[in-house]
């Protein structure tokens, strides 16, 4: 995509609004780089600061483009999963879709579910053949998260005693008039949309098995009929 003149004096326009609303110390030239910046230069800062790493470059697609080098311990046209290469444990593995998306909303269905299916598979297979105690499943979404490559990822961190990981926080004490306050907020913004897709899937679970029935007994009647003549 190279933006065309329009869009990127737009972009100049939102970019510069954001710098003003850095610490005077964080601005430093940028003003100044965005300013007399190109198109093409803006579109490449966009793509630097949405984390695309180096040159606007992605470093997982990279590793799926196979310009980096990776271990890799299964793929698929879908989903890779590979070796973390500064793992938080032993065996901390990286699964991540051959596409780039940055948050879960924006991968299809079926990729998605291959990522979690390869997770179920995997789990019990890793602590058994490293002889872990647990495993930690963590999907940073946005960088406060620990997102540091904006590429989806879900990361399989096997635990052992000691190994001085915490996913852990502090429990706050809440009021539940305060609880029911989100839960109720929650629900209604939720609600039309999640019952919407188990609604669908259902559907669609039901017609399956309906067909797998009929064609079974379809079968059978075959079978009887030869059997009776
Ligand atoms: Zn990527």
């Amino acid at each position: 995509m190279v933006l065309d003149k329009e869009q990127a004096e737009q972009i100049r326009k939102q970019l510069l609004a954001q710098i003003a609303k850095l610490p005077k110390e964080q601005q430093g030239d940028l003003k100044e780089q965005i300013e007399e910046a190109t198109p093409a230069e803006l579109e490449e800062f966009i793509k630097q600061s949405q984390g695309q790493g180096q040159g606007g470059k992605c470093i997982f697609c990279e590793i799926i483009a196979g310009k980096i080098d990776s271990i890799k311990v299964y793929e698929d046209n879908d989903i890779v999963a590979l070796m973390e290469i500064m793992p938080a444990s032993k065996g901390h593995i990286l699964v991540i879709p051959r596409q780039h998306f940055q948050f879960i909303q924006e991968i299809p269905d079926k990729i998605l579910q291959k990522l979690l299916y390869f997770v179920k598979v995997t789990t019990p297979i890793l602590t058994q053949i490293l002889d872990a105690k647990a495993i930690s499943i963590y999907i940073p979404q946005g960088v406060l998260a620990g997102q540091r490559i904006q590429h989806f990822v879900i990361n399989l961190i096997p635990r052992y005693e000691s190994d001085g990981l915490a996913f852990d926080w502090e429990h706050k004490k809440t009021e539940t008039k305060d609880l029911e306050a989100i839960a109720e907020k929650i629900r209604k913004a939720t609600q039309g949309e999640v019952r919407k897709g188990i609604v669908e899937e259902q559907e669609k679970y039901e017609k399956q098995k309906k067909v797998a029935i009929e064609s079974e007994a379809d079968k059978m009647v075959k079978r009887k009929g030869k059997r009776m003549p």
